[in-house]
């Protein structure tokens, strides 16, 4: 009775894992396939736990397909995490080929589960290899843990093949192979290691989901661009990164009579030449600054290193380039320009001060007839204030 209880745990604890899998399929693709992989492996481990009639071959293959079957979905899954169309070339002649050499033991060999099981453990050696094979473009944080134990499956299962080889258990009937101690071992290393598995990929999804919130929380949805939030962090972070105080500049731009765009062309053609828009941005200011959306059709670059006098040419190539460019459909008839401010960033001034003084330059831009880039005046730097002492000193003198 204790046994039977513990047998059946087995596939519920499977079930279970392919009901949380599903449950949580919402936030991650890929827990799809790891769902219907644990369910039915559950459904091959649940008629491992039914008895057996002497000599029969179909169950036992039925069995051994299940468990093929689930592992080559998990091969899916991993595709399906890196991005990737899974194949199903490779896996399906593993599950042919390890259900076939399964089915031919029992059939012509007396019904020796040797060979059986050897079959059947190579092929789920293969599709695991396969798997690893599959994660090679993955870029999880914890893709060496996943990685590592689809060679630890893989590796288990042929050490298996070499013990069954080596010493050959007695009897070799399949109604009595689940109660000889090396159909127990090898069926609780099958379901430890699926458990592994279940545990590391819940892991890795839960890191992969909270990377995935954090990047979006930091974006903007519609350019892909930074968002207000993602430029004052990407802000900090560079300040707090540079060795040694660093200059930074700031270019403010806003696209000219935008509202016509959206009136002429609908509001759907407005979103596409913001995209547009913003992937110039980051073309032209590339890896040495950071941009965002701002407002509605506001973007604000950060240049890191550079005095406005560098920024005013970025600003300068993004006017010229932003107003040649040859916009798609009907927007191929008019010309999009923007406005510019441009400031320098002060080490200890916050962002959006920097911001407030360039939108006062971009509204000279704009007053002054648009497509247009401003600066604000030269000024020395300020002299320190003279001690009151010595002036008073000085008018005594
Ligand atoms: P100016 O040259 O003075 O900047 O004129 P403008 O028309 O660009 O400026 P205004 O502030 O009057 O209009 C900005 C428009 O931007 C109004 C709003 O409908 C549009 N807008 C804001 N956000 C979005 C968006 O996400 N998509 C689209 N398509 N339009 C947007
Ligand atoms: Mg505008
Ligand atoms: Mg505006």
């Amino acid at each position: 009775m204790q046994a039977d209880i513990l047998a059946w745990s087995v596939p519920v604890l499977f079930c279970s894992f392919a009901l949380l899998f599903l449950l949580l399929s919402r936030l991650h693709r890929s827990l799809l396939w790891w769902s219907v992989a644990f369910l039915i492996a559950s459904v091959g481990f649940a008629m491992t736990v039914l008895p057996t009639t002497p000599g029969s071959v179909l169950k036992p293959t039925v069995e051994d397909t299940m468990f093929l079957v689930a592992l080559s979905i998990t091969n899916g899954a991993f595709a399906a995490r890196a991005g990737r169309r899974p194949r199903w070339t490779w896996p399906t002649v593993l599950v042919v080929a390890g259900s076939a050499g399964a089915a031919g033991s029992l059939a012509f060999l007396g019904g020796s589960v040797l060979y059986e099981v050897m079959s059947v453990q190579s092929a789920c050696a293969g599709l695991m290899l396969l798997s690893a094979y599959e994660m090679r473009h993955d870029t999880a944080a914890l893709k060496p843990l996943l990685f590592g134990l689809c060679l630890t499956i893989a590796g288990s299962l042929g050490f298996q093949n070499l013990l069954l080889l080596s010493a050959p258990p007695g009897d070799l009937t399949v109604s009595a192979w689940r109660d000889t101690t090396w159909g127990f071992v090898f069926q609780l290393n099958g379901a430890a290691m699926g458990l592994l598995l279940a545990t590391s990929v819940i892991l890795t999804t839960t890191l992969d989901i909270i990377a995935r919130l954090r990047e979006e929380s930091t974006a903007d949805a519609l350019t892909g661009v930074l968002n207000r939030r993602g430029l004052e962090q990407g802000v900090e972070a560079m300040r707090k990164g540079a060795r040694m105080p660093t200059r930074f500049a700031l270019i403010l731009s806003d696209l000219d009579h935008f509202k016509s765009i959206n009136d002429r062309f609908g509001h759907e053609a407005g979103d596409a030449v913001l995209c547009g828009y913003a992937a110039l941005c980051a073309e032209i200011v590339g890896r040495d600054g950071l941009v965002a959306r701002i407002g509605g059709e506001e973007f604000a670059i950060v240049l890191a290193g550079s005095d406005r006098r560098a920024a005013i040419r970025v600003a300068e190539v993004l006017r010229s380039t932003a107003s040649r460019v040859r916009w798609p459909g009907r927007l191929a008839e008019v010309r999009i320009t923007a406005s510019f401010g441009v400031v320098d960033l002060d080490g200890d001034e916050t962002l959006f001060g920097a911001i407030d003084r360039a939108d006062r330059l971009l509204y000279r831009a704009k007053a002054d007839g648009r497509d247009k880039v401003m600066v604000e005046a030269w000024e020395p730097p300020m002299q320190p204030p003279t001690p009151l002492r010595h002036r008073a000193g000085a008018a005594a003198g």
